[in-house]
Parts: C-alpha cells; structure tokens; sequence
C-alpha cells in the first residue's frame, strides 16, 4: 500500500465532472509526478488532499488514514505539506524571519503561544531555523528581505519552510511555472537532493517535461478529469495516448 491512496475520486462542479474514477496509488519515499493538459483537473485532485476541497465520491488515505473531511491544518499536523503555485511567503520580512515561523509552529503547533516561550526553547528554535537554511544553501542569505530573492531562492525559501515542519508527503503545484531556465534548474536540483537525502515523498503536478522527466520515477497522465495511464517516464515518453493527448502529436 503506498503513503497515499486515492480511491474512485470524483468532483463535480455544477455541470462540469471535473474529476472522476481517479485511482492513484504514491509509493512510499518516491517522487510521483501528475501532468495533464491544462484544466485536466491536477490542481482540484490536489485539492482533494489538503483539505481545500471534498470530493464527491472515493476516498484519500494518507499512511492508511482518510483525508476526506479534515481541516488543512489537521491534514498538515498529519504530516502532509504543500507547496502553492505562487510563493507563499512573507515579502516584508527577512529569509530568517520567514524560516522562524514553521520552526516555532512545529514546536507546540501553535504560534501565539511561544511569543512567551522561555529564552532557552527559543533559542532551539533559532538554531532549527538556522540549520534549515544551511541546508537549503541559504545561510548568507538570511537577513536579507524575501521579497527581493529571485524567482527560485523564493521557491527555495518556501520549500525549506514546508520542509521545517518534518512533513512525510510534499505537494507541489507546478513549483517551477514562470521561471527562468536556471531557476527551474536550481529547483530541480533541490528537490532531488530532498528526496536522495530526507525520508519523504514528493507528489508534484508539473507542466514542463523537463522538470517531470527529471525528477519522477512514475507518474500518472491526467486527461479530462481521469487518469489516461500511469507508468515509469521511459514508457510514458513512448506512449502512443500520451503524445496524443498531452504532448499534441
Ligand atoms: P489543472 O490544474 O489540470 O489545469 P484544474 O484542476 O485547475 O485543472 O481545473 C479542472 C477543471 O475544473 C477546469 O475546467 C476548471 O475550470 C474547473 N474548475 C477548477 N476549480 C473550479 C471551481 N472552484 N469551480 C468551478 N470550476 C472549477
Ligand atoms: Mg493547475
């Protein structure tokens, strides 16, 4: 059984079946990548599992739990995080500023509350923020202001802020969409390394092939809603379907 289970999904948003019979299974410690042509319905199957939306019928199990009714923060705490299609992080504030945040939310799951923690346990959770940007090649980085990092040192700071609250299962919506060629790069270059040295699993929905063949080792084709095929990339780059419906041939 694999650390996500998606069973029979279907949503339906007034006349339109946005999704349906999506069956998807993510091993453990891999990188699954879904593509699909553009309103295929990757973003609303995302949705399904952080709790942004409820599919009508199916089901999601994370690590054997069900997904389907829980708040995104609970589906979080779970251990599943998401990285958005826009960078969401805080412009005003300084690269170790934002990297503080999830290091204080994970300690006790509530923010307010270590506003007037001990100077000691701050200090852990000063070191943790630090440590997180050392691992992200960030560290020279940190005081200056988010806002004016590049393209893909915003993508950077915000993976290390998910990767901060120790999340078992990372989504990503087209992590690399508007970058220039080297960010996209960079990017790439991070997620490996994330998922060759940390004991995660990476979901990610990705428009450029480059990206996908680069970093998935299977993934699942979404055409209209359903899965078309899901194989190894070597098979998904010769398949007659695939080329017909996503790469236009
Ligand atoms: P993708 O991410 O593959 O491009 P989406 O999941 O965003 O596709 O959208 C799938 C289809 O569902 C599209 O036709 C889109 O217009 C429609 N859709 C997505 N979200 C909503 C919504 N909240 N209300 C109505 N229709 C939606
Ligand atoms: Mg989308």
């Amino acid at each position: 059984m694999g650390i996500l289970e998606v069973k029979d999904v279907g949503k339906r948003f007034g006349g339109l079946q946005a999704l349906s019979n999506v069956n998807l299974s993510v091993k453990e410690n891999s990188v699954h990548a879904i593509i699909g042509p553009n309103g295929a319905g990757k973003s609303t199957l995302l949705n399904c599992f952080v709790g942004k939306l409820i599919p009508d019928t199916g089901s999601v199990l994370f690590e054997g739990q069900s997904l389907l009714g829980r708040k995104p923060h609970e589906i979080n705490q779970m251990g599943v995080s998401r990285v958005f299609q826009t960078p969401e992080i805080f412009g005003d504030l300084s690269v170790m500023e934002n990297m503080l945040i999830p290091c204080f939310a994970k300690r006790d799951g509530s923010f307010e509350l270590n506003a007037y923690g001990s100077v000691a346990s701050q200090r852990d959770v000063q070191d943790r923020a630090e440590q997180m940007l050392i691992d992200m090649n960030m560290i020279d980085k940190r005081e200056e202001h988010a806002a004016a990092l590049s393209r893909g040192d915003k993508r950077r700071l915000e993976i290390g802020m998910c990767l901060a609250q120790e999340p078992r299962l990372l989504l990503l919506d087209e992590p690399t969409a508007g970058m220039a060629r080297a960010d996209t790069n960079n990017t790439i270059d991070l997620l490996k390394e994330i998922s060759d040295t940390r004991d995660i699993t990476i979901a990610i929905i990705e428009h450029d092939m480059h990206v996908v063949f680069s970093l998935a080792q299977r993934i699942t084709v979404l055409a209209q809603g359903t899965p078309l095929v899901e194989d190894t990339p070597d098979n998904i780059k010769g398949h007659p379907k695939v080329r017909e419906a996503y790469l236009g041939e």
